[in-house]
């Protein structure tokens, strides 16, 4: 007898079912439908919404003894429900049957049968015998994981193999659960670089980003490059891999355990909401007593993007701090990344708030928050759930082998920016056209684009249903 079980208890799993599959058997094949629903976050008391949209869960199909197919029609009947319901249109979900554990970044493969309609998002897989199969929004990265990343920097350390960069693991703080906030320090430069991950628990490509970075750093994978050795001894790196593991490890989109969205929890903007505290966001807070301390020359925060196909780059546009020096900057920055990695480009992205007035609504936000407060160099980087339009690959998305390349990529245009950061003077003038700041849109134009009313960050926005 055929059965279908459906499952999200491993670390970041997602999925609620509301009825038991049904399976029709027919000689040697056979049919079934299963229907899923996305589990909201905890609840945000600031923006007054339950967050979801990611769910990643685990089909165990057992009995295929005497059926050689079984196909299955996977449904998230609550599609519609979701904070990016606009995102949908041109997704296509991963799967892997390989373990969770064995960490085969390549086994992850897009569905191309998903499709949005009716409010419901849907994909058709054929199952050819029993096994267990995961399916994603986008490829988990486990807490387990996480822990083996993080002793991996330590053996570094304690091997002392660094140890003319005084590298340094340590523990920021806990989060409300009890899970220890790590920062990984390395380098003897005069500039400091914060790079932080994973504020929104449910955006998966940001640790393997930080993975890339950390094991290129680190030199984990083996010896030193050159350009890796030249970055260290221009720049302190403080890198936090997982801003959010308390979330990561519930399967949320967007909030830690109490349902504090941290990527707004950088300042107290509204009188009735005070951020960050110890109460709600003690990982914020961890990480900006920490660069108090240390200062900031440069800081990238590591995101995804539900919507829009491209790597893409946000800046604190229109905030107090920005003018000309910060907009060479920026420019800079993202032409020499895109000369790194051509999954970078800069002419879609989200459009920068449309006066002063709005932006200071947001110095919430970890960018215009420490570009702000330290005058210095801030982005927010967003990588594609979707392909990456820029590079398309159907078959494997944007997948996490592409996200943890970016992360390596990042050092070879820190190289570049190191000599301006802290420059006076108008640096600017010895650049060329082509690093000139470019001003994003969000029209891309793809089939299906509905044209927003308003952008603001990755707000979650009225939408009409
Ligand atoms: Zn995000």
């Amino acid at each position: 007898m055929v059965k279908i079980s459906i499952s999200a208890s491993h670390d970041g799993g997602n999925i609620i079912l509301p009825s038991p599959p049904t399976v029709t058997v027919s000689g040697m094949t056979a049919k079934a439908k299963v229907i899923v629903h996305v589990r909201p976050d905890v609840y945000t008391e600031l923006e007054k919404i339950a967050h979801m949209q990611y769910f990643s869960f685990r089909s165990f199909v057992s009995g295929m003894d005497n059926i050689k197919l079984l196909t299955v029609e996977y449904i998230v009947e609550n599609a519609h429900a979701v904070s990016y319901p606009e995102a949908w249109p041109g997704t296509t979900i991963c799967y892997s049957t390989k373990s969770l554990e064995s960490e085969d970044d390549d086994a992850w493969k897009r569905n191309l049968t998903t499709k949005y309609s009716d409010g419901k998002l849907s994909w058709t897989h054929v199952h050819n015998g029993n096994g267990s199969t995961f399916f994603s929004y986008w490829p988990p990265y486990t807490y387990n994981r996480h822990l083996k990343l993080i002793s991996d920097c330590s053996q570094v350390v304690s091997a002392k193999k660094l140890a003319e960069f005084n590298p340094v693991v340590e523990s920021l703080g806990t989060t409300i659960e009890g899970r220890e906030m790590e920062c990984i320090s390395v380098g003897t430069g005069s500039l400091v670089a914060w790079i932080i991950h994973r504020q929104h628990p449910g955006e998966t490509m940001a640790e393997f980003f930080a993975e890339g970075l950390l094991h290129r750093l680190m030199g984990v994978d083996g010896e030193m490059d050159e350009v890796t050795k030249a970055v260290l001894s221009m720049y302190r790196f403080y890198v936090v891999p997982c801003m959010c593991p308390d979330g990561a490890v519930m399967g949320h989109l967007r909030t830690n355990s109490v349902g504090a969205n941290l990527n707004r929890e950088w300042a107290t903007v509204h009188d009735y909401y005070e951020a960050p505290t110890l109460n709600r966001s003690p990982e914020v807070l961890a990480v900006l007593n920490k660069m108090d301390e240390t200062g900031c020359d440069f800081f990238l925060d590591v995101h995804g993007d539900e919507e829009l196909p491209y790597v893409f780059l946000s800046g604190a546009e229109k905030t107090p701090k920005w003018g000309e020096r910060m907009e060479h900057l920026h420019g800079y920055f993202v032409a020499s990344f895109q000369r790194s990695n051509s999954d970078v480009q800069k002419e879609i992205g989200y459009p920068p708030p449309e006066s002063e007035e709005k932006a200071l609504a947001y110095m919430n936000v970890g960018t215009n928050q420490v570009s702000n407060r330290f005058d210095c160099l801030g982005l927010t980087l967003e990588m594609p759930y979707k392909d990456c339009a820029t590079n398309p690959d159907k078959d494997a998305g944007f997948s996490p082998s592409r996200a943890t390349q970016l992360g390596k990529s990042l050092l070879e245009a820190l190289e570049n920016m190191s000599p301006f950061l802290r420059a006076d003077g108008q640096f600017w003038n010895a650049f060329s056209e082509e690093d000139r700041y470019v001003e994003p849109t969000d029209n891309y134009k793809e089939e299906g684009f509905v044209m927003l009313k308003k952008r603001f960050y990755s707000d979650v926005r009225p939408h009409d249903q």
